[in-house]
């Protein structure tokens, strides 16, 4: 297998974009993937976020799209349909960045903004549009759209997508394309739904998986803390006060609850905003960024927003609610330790959530580590969990590790 994108036949000017991104090495999927899609072929790949797996369809997208670019093709000639409006966001943004030497229009369509940009962008007739399945829909009733044209689907993030219900809306979108195209279809998990789609879109796939379908990252250290729901608050607040927890997200499993612990947050001094889908696309960018740059240094977020938090460097994701299914457990501690960094995943674990914790140990096949050594340690509820008794007293602090290359992880 390849160890540089030199030998992966990229061209120059995206070698060049590459470079400048200070991208050394293809990652695991980029690697298997770049090479069966310049060759044209559909691709079915399981693959989280953070595996560099957007740079894995775009650079041979850019290339494809460039290489055949003539004056009488235009039209959008691929469309990239994601769940989240923050995806969409992020997509069309690296887009922008590995094709910036490149002469290929991009735009993106999302809801929740004003619609007069996004036409007007439209009309700037983009060869490339990621969009959000609504709002398309809606653009494309109104004949803003037109997708009669298009050689290239990728979808991004299917199981996200049947999560929130777009399936409908995609099936529809896909209906009305050519069927001679080439689709590239990404999920960070397979269900049988998630096959079921993929099978109606793909043609001979290749087939590409980097790390087992609901793996944990090994640079995540998991760690549990049995605690009475009462007490979740003053234990957190204690941990964000007590640990140098440089940049955290904290999960809740309600928009409400994300909004209360913030503020509480914020009374104890401790720097903080939430995030979650009643906000405005404008104050979530908002939170991102201030998040991004460390002016804040914790972000209380919900599931559904958590897909498309890419902000590199998060050194803890906390569990202060634990998810409603242990699929999501592993996106969000797929938030920490991106691009091979280390990270600490804390989960926060009442009575009634010791049962979801044992469904997510037997999906990821991880041992969660019970740390013991805080005032509002619960005997009694540690005890629930009987087949895995406390055995270590692992630290909060992050440790010191070589940087792993994300390579190590393919199966
Ligand atoms: P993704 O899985 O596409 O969300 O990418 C995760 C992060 O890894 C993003 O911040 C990318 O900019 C970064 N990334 C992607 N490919 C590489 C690479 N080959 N080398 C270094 N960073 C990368």
């Amino acid at each position: 297998m390849s160890t540089y994108f030199e030998d992966l036949s990229l061209s120059e000017p995206i070698l060049r974009a590459l470079n400048e991104e200070k991208y050394e090495t293809p990652t695991a999927i980029q690697r298997a993937a770049i090479p069966e899609l310049l060759a044209g072929r559909d691709l079915l790949a399981t693959a989280r976020t953070g595996t560099g797996k957007t740079a894995a369809f775009a650079l041979p997208i850019l290339q494809r799209l460039n290489q055949t670019r003539t004056k009488k093709r235009r039209g959008i000639r691929c469309l990239i349909l994601t769940p989240t409006r923050e995806l969409a966001l992020q997509v069309e943004d690296s887009l922008r960045r590995y094709g910036r030497h490149l002469p290929i229009r991009t735009a993106v369509i999302l809801g929740g903004v004003p619609q007069s940009t996004q036409i007007k962008a439209l009309k700037r007739k983009p060869d490339i549009l990621v969009a959000t399945p609504g709002r398309l829909i809606d653009l494309r009733d109104q004949g803003f759209v037109r997708l009669e044209k298009a050689e290239m689907l990728v979808l991004d993030e299917a199981d996200r997508m049947l999560d929130m219900g777009f399936v409908r809306d995609v099936r529809r979108i896909v209906s009305e394309l050519p069927h001679d195209r080439q689709t590239m279809f990404f999920s960070a998990t397979m269900s049988p739904d998630v096959i079921r789609l993929a099978a109606d879109m793909l043609q001979d796939p290749a087939e590409v998986a980097v790390s087992p379908p609901a793996s944990t990252s090994e640079t995540v250290t998991q760690q549990v803390l049995f605690v009475r729901r009462t007490n979740k608050l003053a234990l957190l607040t204690m941990i964000l006060k007590e640990h140098a927890m440089e940049r955290t997200l904290v999960f809740t499993r309600t928009k409400h609850r994300a909004d209360r612990l913030m503020r509480h947050l914020a009374r104890e001094g401790i720097s903080a905003d939430s995030i979650h889908s009643n906000k405005t696309q404008k104050a979530r960018q908002k939170a991102l960024a201030a998040f991004d740059r460390g002016e804040i240094k914790v972000l209380v977020a919900t599931d559904i927003v958590a897909r498309g938090i890419d902000v590199l460097g998060i050194s803890h994701v906390v569990n202060y609610e634990m998810p409603n299914d242990p699929e999501s457990y592993v996106h969000r501690i797929g938030r920490t330790a991106r691009a091979g960094a280390d990270g600490i995943a804390v989960s926060l674990c009442d009575s009634e959530e010791v049962k979801m914790l044992k469904e997510i140990e037997r999906l990821t096949n991880d041992t969660i580590v019970t740390v013991d050594d805080h005032p509002f340690h619960s005997d009694l509820i540690a005890s629930l969990r009987l087949d895995r008794p406390a055995t270590r007293r692992p630290s909060l602090r992050r440790r010191a590790r070589p940087r792993r290359p994300v390579a190590r992880r393919v199966r």
